[in-house]
């Protein structure tokens, strides 16, 4: 009982930081409503449970290919908070899981950065992106939407083109290796690509 009126408190608050976070002077009705929307989207989400299985972010890599780079350090006495996932410039990359698109845009680590919530409230994270899918905030994916395609933006300009994959709980950032699993697609039938399409 306490845990269900904790999760409602969480997602009305997230309700309430999507809706304060995008109120410009100017918001017409519509955007208004699908902030409204996506709100609703994201407080069911907190009552679901989190992914156990996250399907391989990256087209024609399987999971015995990654190599774990769990908490190694990095530059500034950082510990690497993911997983680095190489494949060539321009590969696409895939949604590990249901979920709807919370921000896309640069930041200085993480270069052209897509972020899903999915269920439980979990933030997936796919950063240094070569270019994004035709896709919006607030839009619905599935396992089977691109989001982008493989690069080195952000702090990895200049070295091999790759995949960092994050994964957020509220308790902090978790270990994405445990949980991917390799697509069925990449055994048995090639992906159909569907990047460019509205997936609501
Ligand atoms: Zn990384």
């Amino acid at each position: 009982m306490r845990k269900k009126l904790i999760q409602l408190i969480v997602g009305i608050a997230s309700l309430i930081a999507v809706l304060v976070n995008h109120s410009a002077i100017s918001v017409g009705a519509e955007e208004a409503a699908s902030k409204l929307l996506l709100g609703i989207h994201i407080t069911e989400l907190y009552g679901r449970v989190p992914d156990q299985n996250l399907e391989m972010p990256v087209q024609g890599v399987t999971k015995s290919q990654v190599a774990d780079t769990w908490h190694a350090p990095r530059e500034g006495d950082r510990l690497h908070e993911g997983q680095d996932i190489f494949a060539k410039r321009g590969t696409p990359v895939i949604s590990a899981t249901d979920g709807y698109i919370v921000r896309i845009g640069e930041n200085h680590l993480g270069g052209h950065t897509v972020s899903v919530i999915g269920a439980g409230g979990r933030i997936y994270y796919y950063a240094h992106l070569d270019a994004y899918a035709n896709l919006a905030v607030g839009d619905y994916v599935t396992p089977q939407t691109v989001l982008g395609y493989v690069g080195n933006t952000g702090n990895a300009t200049g070295g091999p083109t790759h995949l960092h994959f994050g994964v957020y709980a509220s308790g902090g950032a978790l270990n994405p290796l445990p949980l991917l699993v390799d697509r069925f697609e990449e055994k048995n039938q090639p992906l159909k690509h569907d990047g460019g399409m509205k997936n609501r």
